[in-house]
């Protein structure tokens, strides 16, 4: 059992984890820069520990740092929570190695994910379908690229191995710029990832994004939580996510999370993942496997009830899963948005002091942020500072409720998205269920 949890992170996901410690009555160590003194969760855990500067890399990157605060304060398990170190297999060996648990899949599977070539293999070899691609890394054989490129049929995407956060892919129209995409691809993975390796698949031209959530334990228990649509993109990032999606059927729900189950029981998956789809035409194609909690993941615990946090703690732990796939049912439907510090209209992060912040409450409404009012919002990290989460009866009383949540929400003295989203729940698309990925680019870009 674990006992004290370390929370290598920041911002509202570190508040997020403190709380499910403290619902399994486990003590918490909060690790912060010299930049996040100020923190919620900072305040809030049982104990602190100052690990480093401003930038990430000399704080909530720093391994040794975080590996020496958990010894210092006698902690034995790391929740690495998303982004940062969350999907970073050497940590994970050295959280193990120097003794203490990992909250999250054993370094290997971390590893085999973190390559989406080696992902996409393990992902066919379990049954799970796949884009139509270049089935392995690209070589530097022009004549045989060009002849593959002339195979899956284009438009197609050249897309860095380790890449991610949406960054290091390229869409090719023909055959005469492929040659050039692959070396530019290549160039900017090897400077962004310290990797040269890409692959090519097909360019789905209307897909939505549909992620299956699942749960595993050491025990050799698999389940899934069920889809969340996060087709509601900006620069390949996510803005909305919902649960369930519009129009999917409890028959393909039940078929894709069945081989999702069995991909994670043939890799020895440990603790929450998921598996994002691209979606077109009624297929699934697989694209790539989450080895972490996601941001996302509220919408999941707002239908099914569950504490999926809490889950991942225990399992890290050794304890088998608390529920089966028959105990989980999935009721009503749930929104989030994400709120972020910045310019509505170009974009560009807006830190600074927060003068006045009023969140919004009521029937529903979930509310998953750190700030409070005077907090100021450091310029060095990402620039989400929360996430409404609005549950309904059905979707259109999710929306119905994320609008007066929206329009109840104050930010005063930074920027904020706040406007996009009140836009985008009465827009027509949007309200209609099911847009693709292009919807938001295509909307915003029409104004
Ligand atoms: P990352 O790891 O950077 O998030 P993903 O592989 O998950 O990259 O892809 C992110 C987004 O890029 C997807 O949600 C989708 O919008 C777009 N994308 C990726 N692959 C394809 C594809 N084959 N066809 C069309 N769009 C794609």
């Amino acid at each position: 059992m674990i006992q004290k949890v370390l929370i290598a992170n920041r911002g509202e996901i570190a508040l997020r984890i403190l709380r499910a410690c403290r619902a399994l009555d486990i003590a918490t160590v909060a690790v912060h820069s010299t930049a996040d003194r100020d923190l919620k969760h900072v305040r809030l855990a049982d104990e602190s520990v100052c690990i480093g500067g401003p930038p990430s890399a000399e704080s909530y990157l720093n391994i040794p740092a975080i590996i020496s605060a958990a010894e210092v304060t006698d902690a034995d398990a790391i929740h690495p929570g998303f982004g940062f170190l969350s999907e970073n297999a050497d940590f994970a060996e050295r959280v193990e190695e120097s003794g203490f648990r990992f909250i999250g899949p054993r370094a290997e599977t971390i590893r085999l994910m973190g390559d989406k070539v080696s992902a996409i293999e393990a992902m066919k070899k379990a049954g799970v379908p796949c884009v139509p691609g270049s089935d392995g890394p690209l070589s530097d054989d022009d004549a045989h690229n060009l002849r593959l490129g002339e195979q899956i049929g284009y438009p197609v995407i050249v897309k860095a191995a380790a890449g991610g956060g949406g960054r290091g892919m390229r869409v090719v129209h023909d055959a005469d710029d492929l040659l050039h995409a692959i070396s530019v691809t290549r160039t900017e993975a090897t400077n962004a990832f310290g990797s040269r390796v890409v692959y090519m698949e097909k360019y789905l031209d209307d897909p939505r994004h549909i992620e299956i959530q699942v749960l595993a334990d050491e025990q050799g228990h698999a389940v899934h939580l069920g889809e969340r649509d996060c087709s509601m993109q900006r620069r390949h990032q996510k803005v909305i996510e919902e649960s369930p999606a519009p129009g999917i059927t409890a028959a393909e729900r039940a078929d894709i999370g069945a081989r999702c189950i069995a991909a994670c029981q043939r890799l020895g998956y440990r603790g929450a993942g998921t598996f994002e789809f691209l979606y077109q035409d009624g297929e699934f194609y697989f694209i790539e496997m989450n080895t972490r909690i996601q941001v996302e993941h509220p919408v999941t615990e707002m239908v099914t009830g569950r504490d999926l946090v809490a889950e991942q703690i225990r399992v890290a732990g050794g304890e088998a899963l608390s529920f089966s796939q028959d105990d989980i049912e999935f009721r009503g439907h749930a929104i989030e948005c994400r709120i972020n510090a910045e310019d509505p209209e170009r974009f560009i992060p807006s830190p600074g002091q927060i003068n006045l912040y009023h969140p919004p409450g009521g029937p529903g409404i979930r509310v998953d942020s750190h700030v409070y009012t005077g907090y100021v919002v450091p310029p060095h990290y990402d620039s989400m500072i929360g996430k409404i989460i609005a549950w309904g009866e059905d979707r259109p009383s999710a929306i119905a409720r994320m609008r007066t949540a929206l329009s109840e929400l104050v930010i005063e003295g930074i920027q904020s998205n706040r406007l996009l989203h009140l836009n985008l729940m009465a827009d027509p698309g949007f309200r209609a269920g099911g847009a693709n990925i292009h919807y938001l680019e295509k909307k915003l870009n029409l104004r």
